[in-house]
């Protein structure tokens, strides 16, 4: 089985959201459907209607927090149903306007304390912000149900987060990019899981509209990288799921 542990789904258009959602279920790739905010997780809801492959879950992106102007308590009825937390974190690289930073470090802390409390996994953005993020889920105690996606910081951070025994997900530029392949280098096979990021993100890496059987591409990057067995990675990756899908 295959396992994609960070898609966006919601970012398929009309025009293709059928066709991914048919690819899901004919290969059985299990995928995580990452919301942006509550307009995002109530389409991936949906979506997931049409597919037992397809696990929704909530999180508010850092791009996304001063769109809704959030009062957190409301959101606790989300926290308590999702398996796990994402997409949440911090964003100091792409995110130029730094006078949301603030806010994003307030939406990112609160969500890291409903981790916490719930005892929930949370799959994390740390674009730019990679030494914070660090700082904050050692302070709230979360770092080993943390799954940190689509690492591109320090190697210095990068051991750091190692050592604090997070989870991580190798991504659609793995096939290209020299630095993606040093990082993934480091991270023991145990903790290292397989994702697309949605159709987007390999048209942002290569120009190819992304569909969800690229996991199967990401898969054979990591065994090569790594020179490890497809099917014990897959072994490894399913036990993984069971793990962070089922709280600890
Ligand atoms: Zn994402």
């Amino acid at each position: 089985m295959y396992i994609d542990f960070h898609n966006h789904l919601d970012f398929y258009t009309n025009e293709t959201i059928d066709k991914a959602i048919n690819i899901i279920n004919n290969e059985k790739i299990k995928t995580i459907a990452c919301s942006m905010d509550e307009k995002s997780y109530v389409k991936n809801l949906e979506i997931s209607n049409k597919s037992k492959y397809i696990i929704p879950i909530f999180g508010i992106h850092p791009w996304n927090v001063d769109k809704g102007k959030y009062n957190l308590e409301n959101l606790e009825k989300y926290i308590k149903t999702t398996p796990l937390i994402g997409e949440v974190g911090l964003d100091f690289h792409w995110v130029e306007d730094k006078s949301t930073y603030e806010n994003q470090i307030r939406v990112f802390k609160y969500f890291l304390e409903c981790a916490k409390k719930y005892n929930k996994y949370i799959n994390v953005h740390t674009k730019g912000a990679e030494e914070l993020v660090l700082d904050l889920i050692k302070k709230y105690d979360v770092s080993n149900q943390t799954i940190i996606h689509w690492y591109s910081g320090d190697r210095d951070n990068l051991l750091k987060l190692i050592d604090l025994k997070c989870y991580f997900t190798a991504s659609v530029d793995l096939y290209s990019n020299i630095k993606t392949i040093e990082i993934i280098k480091e991270i023991p096979v145990s903790k290292l899981l397989a994702e697309t990021d949605g159709p987007t993100a390999l048209q942002w890496v290569n120009d190819v509209y992304g569909m969800p059987n690229e996991i199967k591409s990401v898969y054979k990057y990591i065994c090569k990288v790594k020179d490890v067995d497809l099917e014990a990675f897959k072994f490894s990756c399913k036990e993984n799921l069971i793990k962070i899908t089922n709280s600890i």
